[in-house]
C-alpha cells in the first residue's frame, strides 16, 4: 500500500508541477504567433517563465489546483476500494507537501476540510479493463476555467452567432460561442474538450474525458477531425488573446467526441481548460503499485525550457504603486499602464468579500492594495511561506467590489479576467483602479511576495484568508481604470464582432 501511495503521490507532485509535452508544445506555438511588445505577448512570457520555474522548483504551477480527477482503469479482480483508499491517502500527503492547495469546501457549512478529502472529493471514476497492470490518469482543472464550461441545448439562438441548428454547423457555431464567452476569465489561451450528444450529466463528463487526449492527436472519426480543425482555425481568428488582452492566440486545442442522445435532446457540452493544462498519467504493477511508465511524457526526454528570454523585460516606464496609495496616484492611471506594486498588500476573494458585505474589515483597507488571490500557503519554522500566488477570477466579486470599494476605501484591487459595469462605475466615482495580473503565473507571483505579513480570517481556510502580504515589483497591467475605461469591455466588443463574421464556414 505504501509503494502504491507513494506513486501516486508522484504521479500529483509531477502533474501539478510539470505541463506535458503536448501543452508545451501548443504553447509555444501560442508564443511563437503573437505579435511582440503586445500584452499578450507580455502575458505569455510571464506564462513561460512560470512553467519553467514551476518544474524548476517542483511547485504548483497556479495555485489553483482544481478539482483532481482521477480515470483509473483496473484489471478484473484488483481492489478498488483500496486504490481508492491509497488515491485519499496520497492526495492528503500531496496537500501536505503544499503540491495541492487545500480545495475541498463543504457546500454547506462553507468549511475547507484543509486536506482536500471530502464528499465526492477527490474526484475517482472506475473501469476495469482486461490487461494486467493499472492505469491511473489525473486531471487538475481550476474553478476559474471550470466556470467557463458550458452546455448549449441546441436549437438555440446564439450572440453574434445566430441560430445553432441540430447538425455540425450548429455544434461548430456553439464551440466558438463558448470559447468567446470565457474571455481572458478561463485564463485564455485555452482547450475545449466537447461532447455532442448524450445526455446534461454524462455530456460533461464525456467533455471532460476528451481533455485526456493529446493536443497534438488527430480525431479518428474524419468529420470530428475536419471540425476540430475548424474550430481550432474559427477561435484563433477571434482575437481573445493570452488573459483575454487581445491577440492571435485564443485556443491550443480543440477535442470533441459524439454519443448518442434521445431524439429529444441535442446537447454540445463544453469543458474548458485553462493554458494550466494539468493532466499525466501512470502505469502501475498491479501487485506492487510501483510506476512501470508515464503516460504522456518521456521521463528520459530532458524537459525544455519554455521561456526563451526574461519573463516581462521593463522599459523603465512602469509605475510603482507602494500603499496607502492616493486618489490622484490612481487618476493619472491608464488602460494599458504597466505597474509595479511594491510595498503591502491583502488579499481576500470570494469569502472575503462576502464576509465584508456585512462586517468592518479585520484591518485598515484606506489606500489598499486588495489581490484577488487564493494562495498556496505551507508553514515553515513557524512562519508562513508562500508556494504559489497567482490571481483568481475578479468576475465573481463584481456583486460586492463596488461596495468594498466604497465603504472602506480600497485604491487598487488585482485580479484576472476583469471586472463588470458595476465596479467599473465604482472605479471612476471613488478613484480605484483594476490591475489585471497573469492568470495562472502562481510560481512567478510567489517570487514576488517577500514576507508574509500576518493572516486574518483563517478561519475561512487558506486559500480563502486575508493575507497581509509585502510585495516587492509585483507587476500587472492597468486593464479598468478611474476613468470610465475597460480594456475588457473593449475586447468582448471586438471580439463579438469578430465573431459575426464566422457565422459561416
Ligand atoms: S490558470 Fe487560471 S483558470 Fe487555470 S487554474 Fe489557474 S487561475 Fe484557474
Amino acid at each position: 500500500m505504501e509503494f502504491l501511495i507513494n506513486s501516486l503521490v508522484e504521479l500529483i507532485t509531477q502533474t501539478s508541477t510539470n505541463l506535458p509535452p503536448d501543452v508545451r508544445a501548443a504553447m509555444g506555438l501560442a508564443i511563437s504567433v503573437e505579435s511582440p511588445g503586445t500584452q499578450s505577448a507580455q502575458a505569455l512570457g510571464i506564462i513561460a517563465s512560470n512553467i519553467d520555474m514551476a518544474q524548476q522548483d517542483e511547485g504548483p504551477i497556479c495555485q489553483d489546483t482544481g478539482m483532481p480527477t482521477f480515470v483509473i482503469h483496473t484489471p478484473v479482480g484488483v481492489n478498488q476500494i483500496q486504490l481508492a483508499k491509497a488515491v485519499r491517502a496520497a492526495v492528503a500527503e500531496a496537500t501536505k507537501r503544499g503540491k495541492l492547495r487545500p480545495n475541498s469546501v463543504d457546500s454547506l457549512t462553507g468549511k475547507n476540510s484543509g486536506n482536500n478529502l471530502g464528499i465526492e472529493t477527490p474526484v475517482i471514476h472506475f473501469e476495469q479493463w482486461e490487461e494486467d497492470e493499472i492505469e491511473v490518469k489525473l486531471i487538475l482543472k481550476g474553478g476559474g476555467c471550470e466556470n467557463k464550461n458550458i452546455q448549449y441545448s441546441v436549437p438555440c439562438n446564439l450572440d453574434h452567432l445566430g441560430r445553432a441548428d441540430r447538425n455540425l454547423e450548429g455544434v461548430r457555431k456553439c464551440i466558438l460561442h463558448a470559447v468567446w464567452q470565457a474571455q481572458g476569465q478561463g485564463c485564455a489561451p485555452g482547450a475545449v474538450g466537447v461532447c455532442i450528444g448524450s445526455d446534461r450529466a454524462h455530456g460533461y463528463v464525456l467533455a471532460k474525458y476528451e481533455l485526456f487526449r493529446t493536443l497534438d492527436d488527430v480525431n479518428p472519426d474524419p468529420e470530428l477531425a475536419a471540425l476540430e480543425a475548424e474550430v481550432m482555425k474559427g477561435a484563433n481568428r477571434l482575437g481573445v488573446g493570452a488573459m483575454g488582452f487581445g491577440g492571435n492566440s485564443s485556443l491550443i486545442g480543440c477535442k470533441i467526441t459524439a454519443a448518442n442522445r434521445l431524439p429529444a435532446s441535442f446537447f454540445v457540452s463544453v469543458a474548458y481548460e485553462c493554458w494550466a493544462f494539468r493532466r499525466l498519467g501512470v502505469r502501475l504493477d498491479a501487485g506492487s503499485g510501483a510506476i512501470t511508465e508515464w503516460l504522456y511524457r518521456d521521463p528520459s526526454r530532458p524537459v525544455e525550457r519554455m521561456a526563451k528570454s526574461e519573463g516581462f523585460p521593463l522599459s523603465g516606464r512602469e509605475v510603482v504603486l507602494t500603499a496607502p496609495i492616493s486618489e490622484e496616484q490612481v487618476r493619472a492611471l491608464k488602460v494599458g499602464d504597466v505597474v509595479l506594486i511594491t510595498g503591502e498588500m491583502f488579499t481576500g476573494r470570494d469569502a472575503v468579500h462576502a464576509y465584508l458585505m456585512k462586517n468592518k474589515p479585520p484591518a485598515d483597507l484606506h489606500g489598499a492594495v486588495l489581490y484577488h488571490c487564493g494562495p498556496v500557503m505551507l508553514q515553515e519554522g513557524g512562519q508562513w511561506k508562500v508556494k504559489a500566488a497567482g490571481p483568481t477570477t475578479s468576475i465573481r466579486e463584481e456583486p460586492y467590489q463596488a461596495h468594498v470599494i466604497k465603504e472602506y476605501g480600497v485604491r487598487a484591487v488585482i485580479g484576472k479576467g476583469g471586472m463588470g459595469p458595476k465596479t467599473l462605475a465604482a472605479l471612476k466615482e471613488h478613484g480605484a483602479v483594476y490591475l489585471n495580473g497573469i492568470g495562472g503565473a502562481a510560481q512567478y507571483y510567489a517570487r514576488s511576495i517577500e514576507k508574509v505579513l500576518g493572516v486574518h480570517l483563517l478561519e475561512f481556510g487558506i486559500p480563502e484568508a486575508m493575507w497581509h502580504l509585502r510585495a516587492s515589483n509585483f507587476i500587472a497591467i492597468v486593464t479598468m481604470d478611474a476613468h470610465g475605461n475597460s480594456l475588457h469591455a473593449d475586447v468582448e466588443a471586438k471580439t463579438g464582432s469578430a465573431l459575426e463574421t464566422l457565422q459561416t464556414v
